[in-house]
């Protein structure tokens, strides 16, 4: 059962640069179905719109970003939720509590000048009321289920490493136990070792909690590891879908083809080849199919029309006119 269905979003940053109005199309008509108990990975080249969208799904639109159209609708079982149409007030209580966030770096989340008991207070106090004791073995149990020591809690965050930091801000993202966790490049600034460990982590409160979780990272290696689903998004727009399985074994657009063959192989020596050219300006992306400055099977209809997503069998979806 899917517990987010995304339809025609549209969000888009509205700027004005010395004087000049600017539109900026992060997220440019995409569509998408996360299922209870699986990861979906979304992948793409820095700046194609990934973080905006996960932006978006959590709720955190702030100006310049504004959401244009379509609907992001979360199913908590008992109600269907449209949270482009919510209130702030509404969205903070659904917040952590249902839908919750790791973002790109731990120190986004971590109040420097807060130890990280007192952060952890603020995180649960929001939603739940509950005793100190209780407080305190609440959090403690949950730390030492994820291989944290309580000490952890006294400390202020510059005094953790990353990796630490890392894990406390997944502890805090998913001690309440929320159905759906939008994780940003949660690996992105650690070293592999580090990486490996949070990947472990990531994976193991997924078994346990059974969430779903939306996993954004442009590191195709740790999609493998971790995602069931991956949609890939170029230019704002997802051009490919598939089970992570096919997308690697049979990845249909060439822009995807790129990003699989770029990946390095134990044992192989020869030279990879990677995308050409860089990714267009989201404020002026080219006509028809985004990709066609870049790809070497652009034909005529390619420059004049957009092509849609389609199915082509088993949950395979992808954008292109070479698969029509
Ligand atoms: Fe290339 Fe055309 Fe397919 Fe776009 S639609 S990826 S330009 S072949």
């Amino acid at each position: 059962m899917a517990v987010l269905k995304v339809k025609d979003l549209k969000a888009y940053y509205m700027v004005s640069i010395y004087g000049i109005k600017r539109t900026v199309k992060a997220v440019d008509n995409v569509s998408l179905k996360v299922n209870e108990n699986e990861i979906f990975g979304i992948a793409g080249e820095s700046g194609c719109g990934k973080t905006t969208l996960v932006k978006v799904l959590s709720g955190m639109v702030k100006p310049p970003l504004t959401v244009l159209g379509g609907k992001i609708i979360y199913n908590f079982g008992d109600q269907n939720v449209d949270i482009t149409s919510l209130q702030s007030e509404k969205l903070r209580k659904i917040r952590w509590e249902y839908v919750s966030y790791i973002p790109q770096g731990s120190m986004n989340v971590l109040n420097p000048v807060r130890r990280i008991r007192k952060t952890f207070r603020d995180f649960i106090g929001v939603h739940r009321k509950i005793k100190k004791e209780n407080f305190e073995t609440l959090v403690e149990e949950y730390l030492s289920v994820l291989g944290l020591p309580k000490e952890v809690l006294k400390a202020y965050p510059h005094q953790l490493s990353g990796g630490m930091r890392q894990r406390v801000t997944i502890a805090l993202a998913t001690i309440l136990n929320p159905k759906v966790i939008l994780a940003d490049e949660p690996t992105t600034a650690l070293d592999v070792v580090v990486q490996r460990g949070v990947i472990q982590l990531l994976k193991r409160i997924q078994r346990e909690q059974k969430n779903a979780f939306v996993l954004v990272t442009h590191d195709m290696a740790v999609h493998v590891n971790l995602s069931n689903r991956i949609a890939i998004m170029y230019a704002g727009k997802i051009v490919e879908e598939a089970k992570t399985n096919d997308i690697f074994k049979n990845p249909l657009h060439p822009y995807t083809k790129y990003l699989i063959g770029s990946l390095p192989r134990i044992g192989d020596k020869s030279h990879r080849v990677s995308v050409p050219g860089a990714p267009p300006a989201l404020s002026s992306p080219p006509s028809g199919c985004r990709f066609h400055p870049r790809c070497q099977y652009a034909k005529d209809i390619c420059r004049k029309k957009s092509p849609t997503l389609v199915d082509v069998g088993d949950e395979h979806k992808v954008a292109c006119f070479l698969n029509i």
